[in-house]
């Protein structure tokens, strides 16, 4: 056994054991026996496997690795055949020459393939030898060969011209192929002396795009592509496109190619694209589905709102833009177009992002690539507008339809050289005749025109046809195929002219006008009879311009009302009659004109300057095509003079009704309180007032009145009995529980036969009672003595007379007179001669019943009638009387004195003619009694016979 390499330490070892650690390829130290003594960390790491456990092993466990053992490491050759050479070798010992130093296709642990060199030479120290192997991994170096190789083998032909230079003098050409000349038009010995060969002939323009090129080359990611305009060698400018690449060993490597074809088409691709309206475009579609924009116009920047670039960076971008509603179909149709080999045209919709929606069509064609993938060429243009018409001509068709159809406007179009009729349904059926009978005969539509019409309608087609007018407008008459007439509208225009400058086609609209045309007719009619109305009527009418605000018609009864002729009325303004301010006329014939209210009254100031109040009734009439005021005024002066008259009558009437002197209550034919004054509720009901009384009921406020009266119940009935009987009654005397008497009238109110109210007047009577009665005592008493007068005396005999007449029941009349009064006048004076008046006749009522009534019949005379009295009992009294008076003594100042008297008795008997004959009878007794001898009683009967009899 030698000992190994590494125990030998001096300075060269360890410069070799550097070089052994640091050197790229695989070093691996094998004793005589072929087991590896030492590896370095290149070796290691081809063969993946750690410096302690390669030690030990045998070279062809790690170079010829079986598949099973090839987790632990190692390399394994990739052919058989290869695998046996190496086996071989290993057993036969490595001898140089052996061919070791070949190339083989190994696999690592991973499966990477690597194309390695391997060689071997002996090696002895001292007594001890071995091999060292080298194994040096070409994989990289190979690759780099095959694509040099290739390069060179694609540039001596092909349209690149390949070059480097470095990355330190990106404007310094050291190698270039030798096409050069043929493609730039230069040697390649030209390029290669000069250094600044390249930098001259670069358009001065297009330095700024080389930025992107060689010279930023270190900071991308070891490629750079631009784009140039170069001169080439026959003093032409050329677009040069550059493709280069740092590659490892600072070399950097790259490729022109001649693109000023291409730049050309792009060019001449980019005016027309700039040129179409619409974005022309190049999509693929890979394999895989993924799309991409390989070209995009600047159209796209107006119909997507994007710039190329962005379209082409991101294809989603662009679908993103189309309306949501439409971008499922804008695929499927995209799908369907492929599928079939068709070309896709397609319209939809794209949202801006300003918000704006614009109209597109989308025309692509596909084209399948031979890796598979689609390439779409296509075009997509703005169809707004086109849209936008499109849906105005189709609205607008459909309104004229509808409103032909609505109208029953016909429609006819007269192919005047073909001969030919066209016309619609409305048309139709609005002649009755069928579309052939017309279409292949036009000249037929004239012999439907009523013939006195017809010149009419003939000289206004020929007028079209020799182009004297371009349209014409008439109304005539047509017959139906039914008979019936009607009256249509037709409007015709010439709308086409042929070269030579005839009128090839003529269309027109007719519409059914007969209604209108009866309607008309109506309207002339009643225009001539409001006409004749306006001009008869009794009423003063006038026309009014409302927006001159004057007259424009005036009738003869105006003319008479306001004095002024029909010319002078009609332009006068309405500030001369009407003596409003100028606004509120305006302002009234605007409301007028609204017909918000017609009705009004003003004030008028007619010729003769004198002022009337009038009702005007105004209305909105159509005339001649305009509005008018139609006001009809009627004089109201008189009526108003007569209302005002009346109002002053009516607050008069309520302020005697409330002045009244008594209570009144008015009551309309219902029942129901129309009026009552103050006094009512002071009378009967001073808790409430005259306002609170109306609209009551009569019943509840007549029971309410008649708790103040003495006999309610009898009040009640009679005013219900006065409400049967309606009858007026006067001074009916009712007392109140108070004492007082009242007056009432009951007066039924009739107007025109018809009961309208019920007057209830109450009159306070109370006073006026109290004097009638004084005045009844004063009139049938004596003042003297209070005792009944001659009168009064005379009117009881009379009735008592008259009783006695009836019943024949007893009477007794007394007489009396006193004895010798004169005397005591004459002694005592007449004032003492009043006194014993008074005092006899107060004597005399006090003998007599209470029924008796005893009378001064005059003087110093006296008189009794004793009702119900005979004979024989009035002398009884006759006689107790004349004993009072003898015996009754009167004191006069100190004095005493005492009279006498006479007394004459007599009664009614069934023979006496009236009451005096009784008293005369009385008279004649006491004359017989003052014969006598005075104070004495004397009798006669009833027949004039003594009483008692004498014997
Ligand atoms: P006789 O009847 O007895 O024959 O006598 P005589 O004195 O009563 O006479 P005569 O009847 O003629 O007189 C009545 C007198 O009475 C006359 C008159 O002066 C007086 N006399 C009449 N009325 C009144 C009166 O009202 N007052 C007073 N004092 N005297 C009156
Ligand atoms: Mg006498
Ligand atoms: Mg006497």
């Amino acid at each position: 056994m030698t000992a190994p390499l590494h125990a030998q330490p001096d300075q060269s070892a360890a410069l070799l054991s550097n070089v052994f650690h640091q050197m790229d390829a695989a070093l691996l130290l094998l004793d005589e026996a072929g087991i590896i003594t030492l590896s370095n960390p290149a070796a290691e790491r081809l063969l993946g496997i750690g410096g302690d456990v390669l030690c030990g092993h045998h070279i062809s466990t790690v170079l010829l690795c079986e598949a099973k053992a090839m987790a632990s490491g190692g390399l394994q050759p990739e052919c058989p055949s290869q695998a046996r050479d190496l086996l071989t070798l290993f057993d036969a010992g490595l001898m140089p020459g052996n061919g070791l130093p070949r190339e083989w296709v190994v696999a690592d642990r991973d499966g990477s393939r690597h194309m390695v060199s391997i060689s071997a030479s002996p090696l002895v120290q001292g007594n001890a030898t071995g091999h060292v192997l080298v194994i040096q991994d070409l994989t990289e170096v190979k690759r780099m060969q095959q694509l040099l190789h290739r390069q060179h083998a694609l540039f001596a032909n092909g349209p690149m011209v390949a070059f480097s230079c470095s990355p330190a003098q990106p404007h310094e050409v050291q190698e270039v192929s030798p096409n050069v000349a043929e493609i730039l038009g230069y040697f390649p010995e030209d390029i290669l002396l000069d250094p600044l060969w390249w930098q001259q002939r670069l358009h001065p323009d297009d330095q700024a795009a080389l930025a992107d090129g060689r010279w930023r080359l270190a900071q991308s990611e070891g490629f750079a592509t631009c784009r140039y305009r170069f001169l080439h060698g026959s003093g032409r400018w050329c677009w040069l496109e550059e493709h280069v690449q740092l590659l490892p060993g600072d070399v950097v490597q790259g490729y022109w190619i001649d693109v000023s074809k291409q730049v050309e088409g792009e060019d001449r691709l980019a005016k027309i694209a700039s040129n179409i309206p619409g974005m022309l475009f190049m999509y693929t579609i890979n394999p895989y589905g993924v799309g991409q924009f390989v070209y995009v116009s600047e159209g796209v920047r107006n119909l997507f709102g994007i710039s190329p670039q962005q379209a082409k960076d991101n294809a989603e971008l662009v679908a993103q833009r189309i309306f949501p509603d439409d971008l499922q179909r804008v695929r499927e149709e995209g799908e369907a177009a492929l599928r079939y080999h068709l070309p896709w045209i397609c319209e939809f919709r794209i949202l801006l992002p300003d918000g704006r929606m614009i109209w597109v069509e989308g025309r692509a064609t596909p084209e399948l690539q031979d890796d598979q993938s689609v390439r779409w060429h296509g075009l997509i243009s703005e169809i707004t507008q086109r849209k936008r018409t499109e849906e105005a001509l189709r609205e607008s068709q459909e309104r004229l339809d509808m409103a032909m159809r609505g109208a029953n406007i016909g429609l006819w179009d007269w192919h005047v050289a073909l001969g030919k009729l066209d016309f619609n349904q409305q048309l139709v059926n609005m002649l009755g005749y069928d579309y052939h009978t017309l279409h292949d005969n036009p000249a037929q539509w004239q012999a439907l025109v009523h013939h006195e019409d017809l010149p009419t309608v003939r000289h206004n087609i020929r007028a079209l046809l020799k182009r004297d007018a371009s349209q014409y407008r008439i109304e005539y008459r047509v017959i139906r195929r039914s008979g019936e007439v009607i009256w249509v509208l037709d409007k015709g225009q010439a709308t086409e002219v042929d070269g030579n400058g005839n009128v090839c086609r003529i269309v027109g609209t007719v519409q059914d006008i007969t209604t209108h045309k009866q309607a008309q007719r109506l309207l002339e009619d009643s225009e001539a009879h409001f006409r004749m109305l306006f001009q008869n009527h009794g009423a003063v009418m006038i026309l009014i311009d409302p927006e001159k605000g004057c007259i424009v018609d005036a009738n003869p009864s105006a003319e008479r009302f306001y004095g002024y002729s029909r010319q002078e009325l009609v332009g006068m303004a309405l500030g001369r009659i009407n003596q409003m301010a100028e606004e509120r006329i305006h302002g009234t014939i605007g409301v007028a004109l609204l017909q918000a209210h017609n009705h009004f009254t003003f004030t008028h100031r007619l010729a003769s300057g004198e002022l009337r109040t009038v009702d005007v009734h105004s209305s909105p009439v159509e005339s001649g095509g305009r509005t008018l005021l139609f006001s009809i005024i009627h004089d109201i002066t008189a009526r108003r003079e007569a209302e005002e008259a009346l109002a002053t009558l009516q607050r008069q009437l309520l302020a005697i009704i409330e002045h009244f002197h008594g209570a009144m209550l008015l009551e309309d034919q219902s029942g129901e309180v129309v009026l009552v004054n103050h006094q009512y509720c002071e009378m009967f009901m001073p808790d409430l007032t005259p306002e609170q009384l109306k609209q009551e009921n009569r019943l509840r406020v007549a029971a309410r009145a008649a708790s103040c009266f003495a006999h309610p119940q009898q009040l009640l009935q009679r005013m219900e009995e006065l409400q049967q009987t309606r009858q007026v009654a006067l001074g009916e005397e009712w007392a109140l529980k108070d004492g007082r008497m009242l007056e009432r009238d009951h007066v039924p109110i009739y107007v025109e036969g018809r009961l309208r109210s019920v007057l209830w007047v109450y009159r306070d009577i109370t006073s006026r009672k109290q004097q009638e009665e004084t005045l009844r005592q004063l009139a049938t008493t004596d003042a003297l003595t209070g005792i009944a007068n001659r009168r009064s005396f005379m009117e009881k005999l009379a009735d008592e007379f008259a009783r006695f007449q009836r019943f024949s029941n007893p009477v007794a009349v007394l007489m009396l007179d006193i004895d010798h009064f004169k005397r005591v006048n004459d002694t005592w004076g007449h004032a003492v001669g009043d006194k014993v008046l008074h005092d006899f006749a107060a004597l005399c009522q006090q003998v007599v019943r209470k029924v008796d009534v005893v009378g001064r019949l005059g003087g110093e005379e006296f008189a009794v009638l004793l009702p119900g009295c005979g004979m024989a009992g009035a002398l009884a009294l006759a006689e107790r009387l004349r004993e009072s008076v003898r015996s009754h003594v009167i004191q006069v100042g100190g004095a005493s004195l005492q009279v006498r008297t006479s007394i004459g008795v007599s009664s009614f008997a069934r023979s006496q003619q009236d009451a005096s004959v009784a008293l005369a009878l009385a008279d004649q007794a006491l004359y017989e009694a003052k014969l006598a001898g005075r104070d004495q009683v004397r009798a006669f009967d009833g027949n004039g016979q003594h009483f008692p009899p004498s014997s």
